[in-house]
């Protein structure tokens, strides 16, 4: 079989890797990364490695003694180009390895915010472990941190530096937080938890530049306001790492195209994880999803698929969110959305725990489970199959 080359060494990576020996793969595993440490979950990141409750090595996705037992060789070197006629990829420093078949799991990386001053020394990103290194180095107590992007990832950012004991502030463009992916009922429940957290939530709130001297000391509003700053962080989204692929010719639409066996427009080359884009059958469309679970699912179809088996992506899209004592599961895609069911008050002071379901044309297509663990297990489970579950069904059968 020769030797397999992975791009790009963390969730999708990691799982690829592994799943080639356990799909059969005989020959040279070779998992190329560029962030100089071992395959770690990023998740976490925004969550317990923010707020001091882990430790990197904690966050391995395995052990280094795994890698060395399913004779996976690890390389830290950054991968500049793809030859696809010699099968060759050039890496930074000159050297070049060469492939029989090969994997892209590059992912992505925090999309920079497109203002002046957003260069400046205390503006932060967080999509890898010493992005957060350098946020904690920042992150005093009683020190004002900007939060600029009512995502989750901005959300989780701020509930940890919260509990770091920051004075924190969320500036949100739309009129709601999470608009893009919620419900307005989700989206109040959250600003609303984060507000008796003692976060300042800011909607409407449209940054124009990030001012300071030696280093950011404010944030400037549409409207003249200034905010003021001891470090920002942005959270504003993701670009998927495409540019490998596409100067190597391969198609690509917002991520590297691949079909349902998770190849490229060229069949000898796989890809999975953040950077790919695939029309998913389930939804009738190209869907570039950003999710360990989708990551981690894609790679072992890659797998299958360069072992020559046959396997196909057809998983229910799933996500999650950890903010403060809340646990959202998220089954499923809202998107087009014209109707929602809540199961439980998100508008009650007290409660901490509800589902919102989300219909279209009647019918189920997606649930945001706080702190609802079996509404969220049952919701995946209903929606896997992918039949038709409409209204009165669900009102049946559903718990809460
Ligand atoms: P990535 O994790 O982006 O990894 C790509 C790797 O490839 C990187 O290490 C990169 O440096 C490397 N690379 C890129 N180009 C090259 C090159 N040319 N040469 C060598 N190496 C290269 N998902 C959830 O499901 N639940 C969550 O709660 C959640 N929380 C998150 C919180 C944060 C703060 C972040 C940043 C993400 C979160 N995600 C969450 C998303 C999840 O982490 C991603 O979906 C997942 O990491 C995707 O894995 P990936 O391997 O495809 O890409």
């Amino acid at each position: 079989q020769g030797t397999a080359l992975v791009v790009g060494a963390s969730h999708s990576g990691a799982q690829l890797a592994a799943s080639l020996r356990q799909e059969g793969w005989a020959g040279e595993i070779i998992l190329i990364g560029d962030e100089g440490a071992l395959p770690y979950q990023r998740p976490p990141l925004s969550k317990a490695y923010l707020a001091g409750k882990s430790t990197l090595e904690e966050l391995a996705i395995r052990k280094a003694d795994f890698y060395a037992k399913q004779q996976i060789q690890l390389v830290n070197a950054r991968v500049e180009s793809i030859d696809r006629t010699e099968r060759r990829v050039m890496l930074a420093g000159g050297k070049s390895m060469s492939y029989d078949k090969l994997a892209l799991c590059t992912g992505g990386r925090a999309r920079r915010l497109p203002v002046p001053g957003a260069d400046l020394p205390g503006v932060h990103y967080l999509r890898t472990f010493s992005d957060v290194e350098q946020i904690r180095e920042s992150a005093q107590p009683g020190r004002r941190a900007v939060i600029v992007g009512g995502g989750y990832i901005g959300l989780e950012t701020a509930a940890s530096l919260r509990a770091l004991g920051l004075d924190v502030t969320v500036l949100e463009a739309a009129d709601r937080v999470l608009e893009r992916v919620t419900a307005p009922e989700v989206s109040a429940f959250y600003e609303r938890v984060h507000r008796d957290a003692g976060v300042t939530v800011r909607t409407r709130a449209l940054v124009e530049a990030l001012g300071g001297d030696d280093r950011v000391r404010e944030v400037r509003l549409a409207g003249g306001e200034k905010v003021p700053a001891d470090l920002v962080v942005v959270g504003v989204g993701l670009q998927p790492n495409t540019e490998l692929a596409a100067a190597a010719g391969l198609l690509v639409d917002d991520g590297v195209v691949i079909d349902d066996r998770a190849r490229t427009s060229d069949h000898d080359i796989v890809a999975a994880g953040d950077c790919t884009s695939h029309v998913m059958a389930r939804y009738g469309r190209c869907v570039r999803l950003e999710s360990v679970p989708s990551a981690v699912e894609q790679a072992k179809v890659a797998a299958a698929t360069m072992c020559g088996k046959d396997k196909t992506i057809a998983a229910l899209p799933w996500f999650w969110s950890d903010q403060y004592d809340l646990k959202l599961q998220i089954a499923g895609l809202n998107t087009g959305y014209d109707e929602v069911l809540l199961s439980g008050d998100p508008s009650c002071d007290r409660d901490r725990d509800f589902t919102c379901f989300y219909f279209r044309a009647g019918e189920l297509i997606a649930a945001d489970c706080v702190n609802r663990p079996r509404d969220f297990a049952f919701s995946k489970r209903t929606l896997s199959p992918g039949l038709p579950v409409g209204r009165e069904a669900l009102l049946g059968i559903a718990p809460s």
